[in-house]
């Protein structure tokens, strides 16, 4: 009989046909202490919901910031910014509590789309420059399993989670996108050309196959 713990699944016992459930149970009771250790471990790593609260730690190109909320006496457009080591969010103080949340959740996506894809772009161009090819536009998409595309026609797309991501890391996706101009395949002559703009892209990869759930927008 095997064990195994899924984040979304859950606990899944597979055995073979003939045993009885009663042995089954026997089983997961006699395992309990390694099921209650992989569940915390778990909720550990789960990354809860933002709650878009004062102090809550927000992630930015890879570094981490604490929100933190001015609240406006006149009513004025929701505003944020990065200072120091905060990402502060100003708003007007009249707003109903219910919708309060969701105000400045919006702001700072808002914040993020308009400053990322700036900051994407400079990088687009920069490598696709030094590679002597040329992209159509460049989009930022509300994706959840791919981080970059390349189309037929040259658009590159880019999931809006990299905003949150390492700038080596986020290189390592333009790069490979731009590579992508060069040559349409995964060929070894393809990850040849990533390796000579990236060298330790294999550790970028990794960083996103590992860091995937922790980037929420
Ligand atoms: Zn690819």
């Amino acid at each position: 009989m095997r064990l195994s713990i899924h984040p979304e699944k859950g606990l899944t016992v597979r055995a073979p046909f003939w045993v009885p459930e009663i042995s089954i149970r026997k089983f997961v009771e006699e395992k309990s202490d390694w099921i209650q250790k992989q569940l915390s471990r778990l909720n550990h790593s789960k990354p809860k919901e933002k709650e878009y609260v004062d102090g809550e730690k927000h992630l930015y190109f890879g570094q981490e910031y604490d929100l933190n909320i001015l609240y406006l006496k006149t009513p004025r457009r929701t505003e944020v910014k990065i200072h120091d080591d905060k990402i502060q969010v100003s708003l007007f103080e009249g707003h109903a509590d219910n919708k309060r949340t969701n105000e400045i959740k919006e702001a700072i996506l808002r914040f993020y789309l308009e400053t990322g894809i700036a900051v994407i772009t400079e990088k687009v161009n920069h490598y696709s420059s030094l590679l002597e090819v040329e992209y159509n536009r460049i989009d930022i998409k509300k994706v959840s399993s791919i981080w970059g595309s390349c189309s037929p026609t040259n658009r590159l797309s880019f999931n809006r989670k990299l905003i949150m991501a390492p700038h080596e890391v986020v290189d390592y996706v333009i790069i490979h996108e731009v590579c992508h101009l060069v040559q349409r395949n995964h060929s070894s002559h393809f990850w040849g050309l990533v390796a000579k703009f990236d060298p330790k892209y294999k550790e970028h990869r990794r960083w996103l196959h590992r860091n995937n759930q922790k980037l929420l927008v």
